[in-house]
């Protein structure tokens, strides 16, 4: 199935990898055509449920941020992966993957050291040639970069992270808030990560799409006062004994599995978003990060992951209660106060953090979306690249000149659509069910005497004969 998902995605222009006409990079992929028009879907969704539900604000900051950035976060000094050469044939391999490979072990929180002697002890070599490996050593992640020239010249890094370009305005957002806690602020944007070799198509990318929404909240007060509207959601959970146990929600807040209420709000309404977008909600996992996993700077982190059938877990958004590290990270280097009066106290606000990537779950979506009977997505409207497709039957007896009128009249509506007069009906049909066009309309000769058109519905395969005047209606009635 996986390998159908892909001959689709380049064949029609969802995704597919970049620089293709120079051999390629791995780690990089282009949306093309339709791929662009899911992505940018999904990312309107992310707002529906963030800006229109939630209330946040948005902001958009540089890729590039100066060196202070990442001093202060802490990622100069932290985001690293451990990293071995071949001695041999010089190829480069992360050292905790090697030894989870041949061991089937988690190297979670194991130091340099112990990954070496790992190496050492049980004779790992180098998989492609059987080489020595090298010592094991950090490498920063962050890809580095230059700001300006001769002596304004300063070292700069494309960010890892949106979340920290975000923390840098606080105090202008927060005064923009008129000095109001919680604050949401969503960022989405493009991320860059150096990974060492990566080889999971979209799913490890070193350039990737990030929807991150940073909220400022009370340090006593981790509550979402909207918790009810999520409690009932069932959730299967993936406790630290691998065990997976079904409960709700509001079970979990209760019995204390998740501690921290507002942590398990976003949690259910991740699932929700997830389902719309058109992820199969039954392969959706929650599982909280173990103390070595989690990250330097998180209290608690809970993830979602979707039980891929060609990747296994995917990682969809982690959600983190990052208390005051930020903030008080800044305020340290930047020397500015970050501190808030409120409430009659004064305090650093705390951050939990909700992290989305785009492209894994767009990936979700392939693959929950994908219907092999008749090879095509059976994608929710909300995210599908097209609405409409419109077609004549046959390209003679003025045939296409109605179709154009009718194609015309849509786009004045705003509806993305595409006309297409190429090949039999049923290849276009086929054709545009492939890419998850959910109405294929058609002048037929019927159309030329009584002015109404078919509609196909992708799914059912019905089509159903409506006037050419109430086309409008009847499309925004049915999406
Ligand atoms: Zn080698």
């Amino acid at each position: 199935m996986h390998q159908k998902i892909l001959d689709i995605c380049k064949r029609r222009g969802i995704v597919y990898p970049s620089f293709e006409i120079y051999g390629g990079v791995s780690g990089f992929y282009d949306y093309g055509p339709i791929g662009a028009r899911i992505k940018h879907n999904i990312e309107e969704l992310i707002r529906e449920y963030y800006i229109i539900d939630e209330g946040c604000w948005e902001v958009e900051c540089p890729v590039i941020s100066p060196a202070q950035v990442w001093i202060a976060s802490g990622h100069i000094e932290n985001f690293a992966d451990m990293m071995t050469e071949c001695l041999n044939c010089g190829e480069p391999y992360r050292a905790d993957h090697l030894i989870e490979k041949h061991l089937n072990i988690s190297c979670d929180g194991m130091s340099i050291n112990q990954i070496h002697e790992l190496i050492e002890k049980n004779d790992i070599t180098c998989p492609k040639c059987s080489g020595k490996l090298d010592a094991v050593y950090d490498y920063n992640l962050m890809f580095e970069t230059e700001i300006g020239p001769g002596k304004y010249k300063q070292t700069a890094y494309l960010r890892p992270e949106t979340a920290q370009t975000t923390y840098l305005s606080f105090r202008r957002l927060w005064e923009i808030s008129r000095r109001k806690l919680p604050i949401g602020v969503l960022q989405i944007g493009h991320s860059f990560r150096n990974e060492i070799s990566p080889r999971q198509g979209m799913i490890r990318l070193r350039e990737f799409s990030q929807a991150e929404i940073q909220f400022w909240v009370e340090p006593e007060h981790k509550e979402h006062e909207r918790f009810d509207e999520v409690s009932d959601i069932e959730v299967k959970i993936i406790t630290g004994e691998n065990e997976e146990i079904t409960t709700t929600l509001g079970e979990a807040v209760k019995r204390d599995i998740i501690k921290i209420q507002i942590i398990a709000y976003f949690l259910g309404k991740s699932i929700r978003l997830f389902g719309d977008m058109g992820i199969n909600q039954e392969k959706l996992r929650l599982r909280q990060h173990t103390d070595e996993e989690r990250a330097f700077y998180s209290a608690d982190t809970w993830d979602i992951e979707f039980m891929s059938s060609n990747f296994g877990r995917i990682e969809l958004v982690g959600i983190s209660d990052r208390q005051d590290y930020d903030l008080s990270a800044h305020m340290k280097l930047s020397k500015q106060d970050m501190r808030v009066n409120y409430n009659g106290k004064k305090f650093i606000p705390h951050t939990i953090e909700v992290a989305y990537g785009i492209d894994r779950p767009i990936y979700c979506v392939l693959e929950s979306c994908y219907r092999s009977d008749r090879t095509y997505f059976r994608f929710p409207k909300k995210i599908v690249p097209y609405l409409v497709g419109v077609f004549p039957l046959v390209r003679k007896d003025d045939l296409p000149k109605k179709a154009i009128e009718v194609f015309k009249a849509l786009k004045k509506e705003k509806f993305y659509g595409f006309y297409d007069q190429t090949g039999s009906i049923g290849k276009r049909y086929a054709r545009a069910d492939e890419i998850g066009v959910p109405y294929s309309i058609t002048v037929d000769y019927q159309s030329m005497e009584d002015d109404t058109v078919t509609i196909r519905n992708r799914d059912t395969k019905e089509q159903t004969r409506v006037k050419i005047d109430e086309l409008v209606a009847y499309l925004r009635s049915s999406t």
